[in-house]
């Protein structure tokens, strides 16, 4: 029945153990498996990146588009009337890109009065390349200014009248000896035009564009507050091209080539240039690929060391649950061990008062079974007190130098009756080379009357004990040996636990508290020695305890 108990009671724990901490546990890491799942399919770090580069692209449009702004500003205001005489316009549109070297050249056109003067900046006046180049822009412009510059003035105008009073923006491209070139200006309404269509228009210069502009504008962006990943250990590269050729026409020192993440046509200043960011040396789809790769990871890690945990708590739980029952055990034996002597001691002390036994021997017999179960009695008792004394921490030793030799004969003396009695051979092998050794006397005493019990309590028809002791190089040794049932080899640590018994007390029979090892054990080590066994199931066991000579505590008191 305890089996049956025992097994509802582990099973119960066990289901306990898998409520309370398996079940939330694996239910975590599947919602987390889930999670990681359904990051990875949705791509959602790809998307937050991107959405972070979007915003960065936006940014780099907007500050371009400001900065270019700002550059125009000073000179439309400083632009000549139209109503002046062309050669003053000329002058005023000469010192205009004077004061201002980032334009190429500056324009007025006004329609009604079939105006247009058109400057080239000076100093550039003998780069041929440049001059034609330039001139070829004119020419173009002058070609659809008829035609557009109403409705851009008007544009500029309406804008005004929504408060906007910025200049607006132009590109196109020109060609000049086959090659497409990129040009880029700003138009307004210049000083004294009222409601004509009439233009102010500076153009800027495209080295200044590519070398001074552009560079300030990403790298301010790069540095900028507002970027979201401007605290990574890989900054982005940015670059801007040109809607009809992917090449970079600008791009961040960082900029290592390959295809961006993400790109934005410019929608304020530079039309017809797109603004694209990427990572260096790896790819947003790399990025959420370690991420997730690093929380599977760490996922797995943490799942071991859960499954280690509730492995642990398992052991634990299982050892104080086995402790328990072995107290249980314990009980039961001890109170059966106590009841038995006592059982007996009343039955022969009852039937000596009757005074009916006719022999002497008889007498005698009786009076020995009597001594012989109050030592039982007495010896179980002293072994639960020490052990109570052991687990308070309060069992003391009284080492003495003691004469081992005449130590182990007498005690076995007061026992070598009833070995002999119960049908055994007793062999005592004492070597005559002992030295004094500093002992407990009595400690060491109840150790070898333990040893020499169990021999006598675990052996069946091959009744043997043979005691010895001798010694070898630095320690004596007492030897305690049976022909009795023996110890399976899995056992034989666990005999020196407290409480533990082996095998099912009811398979053999032998009643005990499962105390006389463990009292041993700890006897032994408090003298600095140790106590093994070796032992085969149905062939016996020799239990030895060694006591080491010189590293013996002094003579005198020692609490364990
Ligand atoms: P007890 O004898 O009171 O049960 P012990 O601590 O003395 O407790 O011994 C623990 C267990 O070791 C015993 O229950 C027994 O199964 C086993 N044992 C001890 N000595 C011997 C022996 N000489 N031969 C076989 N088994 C032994």
């Amino acid at each position: 029945m305890s089996m049956k108990w025992r097994l509802t009671d582990r099973s119960k724990m066990l289901l306990k153990l898998e409520l309370a901490i398996t079940v939330p546990a694996l239910a975590l890491m599947a919602f987390s498996v889930w999670n990681l799942k359904h990051i990875q399919r949705d791509k959602n770090i790809e998307a937050a990146i991107q959405r972070d580069f979007q915003y960065v692209l936006k940014i780099a449009d907007n500050k371009s588009w400001r900065k270019a702004t700002e550059l125009v500003e000073p000179a439309r205001k400083e632009f000549p009337n139209i109503h002046e005489s062309e050669a003053k316009i000329r002058e005023g549109l000469t010192r205009i890109l004077e004061q201002h070297p980032e334009f190429d050249y500056a324009i007025v056109y006004d329609k009604n009065c079939h105006v247009m003067v058109s400057v080239i900046q000076s100093n550039g006046e003998h780069d041929e390349d440049f001059w034609e180049r330039s001139q070829e822009a004119i020419n173009s412009i002058s070609g659809w200014l008829p035609i557009e510059a109403g409705s851009m003035a008007d544009h500029v105008r309406m804008m005004a009248e929504r408060g906007e009073h910025e200049p607006m923006f132009y590109s196109e491209w020109v060609t000049q000896r086959n090659r497409h070139i990129y040009l880029n200006g700003a138009y307004f309404v210049p000083p004294g035009a009222g409601d004509e269509a009439a233009l102010g228009i500076v153009s800027f210069n495209l080295d200044y564009l590519r070398n001074t502009f552009f560079p300030a504008v990403i790298k301010d962006v790069l540095n900028s507050k507002s970027n979201a990943l401007r605290n990574e250990a890989n900054p982005p590269a940015i670059m801007l091209h040109f809607s009809r050729d992917s090449e970079p026409w600008v791009a961040s020192a960082n900029w290592d080539g390959g295809k961006p993440e993400v790109e934005r046509s410019s929608m304020e200043a530079f039309h017809d240039t797109v603004w694209a960011i990427k990572y260096t040396g790896t790819t947003v789809a790399d990025i959420g690929a370690k991420f997730l790769r690093n929380n599977y990871l760490i996922l797995a890690a943490l799942t071991m060391l859960m499954i280690g945990g509730i492995f642990l708590t398992y052991r634990n739980i299982s050892r104080e649950m086995n402790l328990a029952r072995l107290k249980s055990d314990f009980v039961a034996n001890v109170s059966h061990e106590l009841r038995t002597p006592l059982a007996l001691i009343r039955l022969y002390a009852e039937t000596l008062e009757l005074g009916r036994l006719n022999s002497k021997e008889k007498y005698q017999e009786y009076f020995r079974i009597i001594r012989e179960e109050s030592e039982r009695l007495s010896s179980l008792i002293n072994n639960i007190l020490d052990f109570s004394r052991i687990e308070a921490g309060r069992k003391e030793y009284e080492f003495k130098e003691t004469d081992l030799s005449e130590l182990v004969h007498s005690t076995l003396d007061t026992y070598r009756f009833q070995i002999e009695q119960n049908g055994f051979t007793f062999e005592e092998n004492i070597a005559k080379d002992i030295p004094p050794v500093n002992v407990d006397r009595e400690a060491i005493a109840r150790s070898l009357l333990n040893l020499v019990n169990n021999a006598l309590k675990y052996s069946k028809d091959n009744k043997y004990i043979g005691v010895s002791l001798y010694r070898v190089n630095g320690t004596v040794k007492i030897e305690v040996k049976d022909h009795g049932i023996g110890i399976p080899a899995a056992e034989q640590d666990k005999i020196f636990d407290k409480f533990y018994r082996c095998g099912d007390p009811l398979v053999h029979n032998v009643k005990g508290s499962g105390l006389g090892l463990s009292l041993v054990r700890h006897i032994v080590r408090a003298h600095g020695g140790d106590v093994k066994v070796e032992s085969a199931p149905d062939k016996g066991s020799k239990f030895t305890i060694a006591l080491p000579l010189d590293q013996m505590p002094r003579a005198g008191m020692a609490t364990a």
